[in-house]
């Protein structure tokens, strides 16, 4: 069955009786050349690959080919009724109906990916909760080799951007903590049905051994982030003392002894910097 040819989908979609729901980021893909590159950027064949949305199966089924596990995690329940059709000849593949947001997901990586030399997660992510997502499985600290995933647009420019640069924000610091980022390459809003209104990006973050930074506290540290990039029109002194209620001399004192003046933003800081002046605070 080639679910990139709109008729097809169009039809499985009918004898279902399936219609969109906008609430659950429902845009399905059916540009055929995004699924086999996501595929390969994620996994091989010694690979697991937790799949979060599977949709109708489009991207199910290439990572099915590249994978040697896959298991997808599937919020609507509607679509009981069309991916065991959809997927029939894919017998690497489990469907798990459930949030993903609130499943064990140590516990399934456990279960089903322990004959697996690595993990990935891959998916076409419902943009409503995108990096509600990506903040969860990176800050959770699953055992994963990478995340490859579609996001719109002005979201893989925010995860991606570089500590320093305009375009950064707490986001950007998390996943520059974290993982090697990367664009891989961009998707015209044409490839999806229904047309959403915004292009979308792939992305795929490379899960690093140990930070690029030390901090005394981690969890200090990442309210310090939030705090820094909470109000971005205002400097970084006026940002964290207004969230979090810190003195303003004090702020002004560590930007001093960093070399930095008092009238920075937070966007102007890379990442060791921003590590060093929440360890001074501390
Ligand atoms: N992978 C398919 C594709 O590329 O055509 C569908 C992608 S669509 C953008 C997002 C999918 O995520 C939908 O199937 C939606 O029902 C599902 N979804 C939404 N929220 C979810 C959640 N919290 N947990 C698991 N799946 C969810």
């Amino acid at each position: 069955m080639n679910l990139y040819d709109i008729n097809t989908v169009k039809s499985v979609l009918a004898k279902a009786d399936f219609s969109f729901k906008k609430s659950l980021g429902q845009n399905f893909l059916i540009n055929g050349e995004v699924c086999p590159a996501m595929a390969a950027a994620a996994a091989d064949d010694k690979t697991g690959v937790l799949e979060i949305g599977p949709g109708i199966g489009v991207l199910t089924k290439e990572l099915s080919l590249h994978a040697k596990k896959v298991v997808a995690v599937e919020l609507d329940e509607r679509l009981k009724n069309i991916l065991p059709v959809t997927l029939n000849d894919c017998a690497n593949v489990e469907v798990i109906y459930g949030d993903v947001l609130r499943l064990d997901l140590f516990k399934l990586i456990k279960e089903h990916f322990s004959d697996c030399e690595r993990v990935a997660v891959c998916a076409n992510l419902p943009y409503y909760i995108t990096s509600e997502i990506v903040m969860y499985l990176l800050e959770s600290r699953l055992p994963l080799d990478n995340i490859t995933v579609m996001v719109q647009k002005e979201a893989a420019e925010r995860l991606c951007a570089e500590v320093g640069t305009r375009k950064a924000g707490a986001v950007s610091v998390t996943v520059s903590y974290y993982a090697k980022k990367e664009i891989l390459f961009e998707v015209d809003k044409t490839g999806f049905i229904p047309t959403p209104k915004v292009d979308s990006a792939v992305i795929r973050l490379k899960i690093l051994s140990s930070p690029p930074i030390t901090v005394k506290d981690e969890k200090k540290f990442f309210s310090f982030v939030k705090a820094a990039f909470a109000q971005r029109r205002k400097t970084l002194v006026n940002s964290v003392s207004n969230t979090l209620k810190i003195n303003k001399e004090s702020l002004k004192k560590a930007l001093c002894t960093l070399g930095l003046p008092e009238t920075v933003r937070s966007e102007q800081l890379s990442l060791e910097e921003l590590a060093s002046l929440c360890d001074i605070l501390n």
